[in-house]
Formats: C-alpha cells, structure tokens, sequence
C-alpha cells in the first residue's frame, strides 16, 4: 500500500483579536522550538535514534515531572509560560527536521571545502550558521483540537498568559470523503487567516513502469504533449505496438492568453502611471491575485481532464516531456509577462496531473523534449515541415500548427505528431534499459514477455523506414 496525500484548505472567519492570538501562539511556539534545536545542537547523538525515541530522551532532558524532578536542560526554566503536552513534542519534532536539515548543510559545506583544499585550492564560502529564529506553523496534534464539524472547529490558542479553546468559523468547501484528516495548522495568508489540513488515504501501489512495460502486452500509456497555443494539452493513448487508441485535444490556450494579456495590460498601465517602482514592491496586488487564480484554475482543469482521458482508456502511466528552458521573447511587457506564465503553467499541469493520477493509481513518466516536434511519428524522419494553413509546407518553421513529412508524406497536426514522438520515446527508452540491464545487471530486472518485444520491434522497424509506414498498409 501507497499513501495519497494532499491539502485542503479552507478561510477561517475573522474576528476581533484572532489575529493576536494566532501571533501570541506563532512566537510562543517558535520559542519552544528554538529551545529544542538548542537541545539537538547540544546533543546531536539524538538523531540517530528513531523519532519516537529521540522524542521520549528530549522529554526526559527538559520536562519537569514527579518521576524526573531535575531533568537537565529544564523547559521551565528557560520559558515562562505554560507549554501543552502535544505543542512541547510538536515543536520537538519540528526542531529535529530543523536539525536534521542544518546538519546536511553544514555536511555538505565540509566535503566541498574538503575536496578543495585536496586540489590545494582555497575554499571561501563560510560554514552555514544555525538559524536564528524559526517561523514555523504550530500544528494542532490531537487534544488541541476538537468539535470538527464542516463549518467550525475548536483549537487551543495562546492569549499571551494562558491556553484558551477558541472556536473558529470556517469557510469554503467541505473535507472530502474517504481521506483521513492529519494535524489541521493555522497560517496566515495576506492578512487572512487559513485552516491547512494534510489528508492521506492508502492507495494500491502501482507496478513499477518498466515492469508494467516488460510483462503487460495489453499495456497502454497516455503521451502527452503541452503546449503554449490554443490546445494546453494534446493527449494521445498508445500501446507498445504504436496502436494508437484515442487522442484527444485540451484547448482553452488562447482564451486564457487573452484574459491574461489584458490584465497584464492593465498592470503595465498602473505601472506607468504611478512611475518608477521600488524593487520588491508589489504594485497591484488584486490583479496578481486574479492573474494566479485564473492560470492555478486552468492547470487543475487541464490536469483533470488529462487524468479522467487516460482513466477512460485504461492507460497505466502517463507520458510528459521534460520543460525544456524558457526562451525569453522581445516584445511587449504583457506578452513577455504572458509567455513566461504560459511557461510555468505547463510545469502546474505535470505537477498537478501527477498527484491526481497517482489517486488512481497511475504512474507519470517523463522523457526528453529533444526532437519530439521535429520527427515524423509514422517515419522517424527529420525534419519534418512545420507550416500553417495556406502556407506551403517547404520547411521547419518551430510553431506551426501542421506538419508534412517530406520522406513519408504523413501529414496532420504538429502537436498530435509530437504526442505520438512522446509516447514512443517513452517505450524505446524503456526497453533499451530493459535490454542493457539484461545482460549487465542480471537478476532482479524483469524478463520481457516475448510478445510484448515482437509489438514494440514492428513499430520501431515502422519509424526506422525498415517497413512500410502503417498507413500504407490501411
Ligand atoms: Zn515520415
């Protein structure tokens, strides 16, 4: 079994002297866990018990009880307030992923310097130093919270003088079913206070991909192919025999870009009217606001329909390419602006889509970006002639939306063409790997079911010119 994880999230109504309450708590907290970093520095032995024993001996270190009336590094003494059982062991597991990080920092400085000064070369970078102050969100483990309904919740919060349960009014959607709820934390967003809760559910553990590869000759791949036009997404269901099953075209591009490129209009305006800005300084916040909430939409909506097209299919693993650099374009503020978001939000639609599918059990892959638009999927061709409607096809043209295969005359739409390059660079990769390590890695690589190698080796013949292009065959 495999853990799903995700948050959820919902606005928590304001009212008089939340706020102060929530930032008596933050800084209390934080103390409590600078406390215990101290602790870890000072015993860094600590670590290399398992958490629930470094948690028992820092306990036994600083908590005051009738067994242990003189523990060594007394809390008590150290913080003048009353600290709840569950927020001293929060903050004690927080100073240790706090520790732990430090640690591998400082670890990684000392090889560097290490290595350099093996070459006899002077090393200048000073050794990180331990943070001075944390800022960390008190997560609310059980008997700190209570009453959970779909609109409220009870949670104990500092005043300033003592511990107080405090009912907050909740807003937005409700938690979903079948996902256990974790420890809910407070944080503050722009002056608003939010509730964050981490949900898991168990998950069947998808097969390994190149396992699914080796032994499955009815396996199916989703390929898919994001771009900076008018289809976000251009999806295509493969089988290793280059069957193509279904493809599917997720458009929505250019009504996005527009709606984007006014409002970045309407930020370079402003700008231009209060004059020159300050580095850092954010001039219009509730147009950013609209800006992200409007590109985060569209990522979860083409995401989606990418994973409910490979679930209608039966495909097992999905197929992206890896982003290749963003190449900076002349042009005007809003639409440099507006290629940049267009850029990141092909990196939010994989990050998306692999959480939602990995839900259902659905692997994501990824492989190079090289050449995929280039090639003619039918020939192996390249390259092949990019062109848009009334133009002729003479050559590459990066952009456009046909293509014409010179060599096998297969023609069509240029990011379907890319899908398909995708989804077969995808099984080549695998089976090579799973050849190599054949005859050097020995046992514990899956053996490849002979039909499935047959399937893949008349498609590669195909796209190698060594057989006839499949369409010559219809
Ligand atoms: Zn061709």
């Amino acid at each position: 079994m495999a853990q799903a994880v995700k948050t959820h999230r919902s606005e928590i109504e304001n009212r008089p002297g939340l706020v102060g309450w929530y930032d008596a708590t933050r800084v209390l907290y934080n103390q409590v866990v600078m406390f215990y970093f101290d602790l870890y520095q000072a015993h860094p032995g600590l670590l290399g018990l398992n958490q629930k024993d470094a948690l028992t001996q820092a306990e036994k270190l600083t908590h005051r009880t009738k067994e242990n009336p003189t523990p060594l590094w007394p809390l008590d003494k150290a913080i003048d307030a009353d600290i709840p059982t569950m927020v001293r062991r929060a903050a004690i597991n927080a100073a240790r992923g706090a520790f732990q990080s430090f640690r591998s920092t400082f670890k990684r400085w000392q090889k560097q310097k290490a290595k350099f000064e093996a070459k006899g070369k002077r090393f200048h970078p000073r050794p990180p130093v331990p943070p001075r102050t944390f800022n960390f969100n008190l997560p609310f483990y059980k008997k700190m919270y209570k009453e959970r309904t779909d609109s409220s919740i009870m949670v104990r919060l500092y005043s300033g003088s003592s511990w107080q349960w405090v009912k907050l009014r909740l807003k937005g959607t409700t938690l979903p079913l079948g996902w256990e709820p974790g420890s809910p934390i407070i944080t503050r967003h722009r002056g608003r206070l939010r509730l964050h809760t981490p949900l898991e559910k168990p998950v069947q553990k998808p097969v390994k991909a190149l396992e699914q590869v080796a032994h499955n000759p009815q396996l199916r791949v989703c390929a898919v192919d994001l771009n900076l036009g008018d289809a976000l997404a251009v999806c295509t269901i493969l089988q290793a025999d280059g069957t193509e099953v279904a493809t599917r075209f997720m458009r929505g591009g250019q009504e996005l870009h527009a709606r984007r490129r006014r409002l970045l209009g309407k930020v370079a305006v402003k700008r231009s009217q209060s004059g020159i800005l300050t580095e850092g300084e954010v001039d219009n916040v509730k147009l950013w606001q609209k800006i992200q909430a409007i590109d985060e939409y569209e990522a979860h909506r083409v995401s989606r329909r990418i994973v409910e097209f490979a679930q209608a299919y039966g495909a097992t693993i999905l197929i992206f390419e890896h982003l290749d650099n963003l190449k900076p374009q002349k042009g005007r503020y809003s639409q440099r602006g507006n290629e940049k978001r267009a850029y990141w939000l092909k990196g939010k639609i994989v990050k998306f889509a692999r959480y939602k599918a990995w839900e259902q059990g659905i692997l994501t892959s990824r492989v190079s970006p090289a050449f995929t638009s280039q090639d003619c999927s039918a020939c192996g061709h390249r390259p092949v002639a990019r062109y848009a409607t009334g133009e002729a096809p003479l050559e590459y043209r990066p952009g456009g939306p046909l293509y014409l295969c010179p060599n096998c005359l297969m023609h069509g739409n240029a990011d379907h063409n890319a899908a398909l390059n995708i989804g077969f660079r995808f099984f080549h990769r695998s089976f090579r790997y799973l050849s190599e390590s054949l005859s050097s890695k020995g046992p514990g690589v899956p053996v490849v079911n002979p039909i499935v190698r047959q399937q893949f080796a008349g498609w590669q013949d195909r796209r190698n010119g060594l057989a006839l292009p499949s369409f010559f065959l219809a």
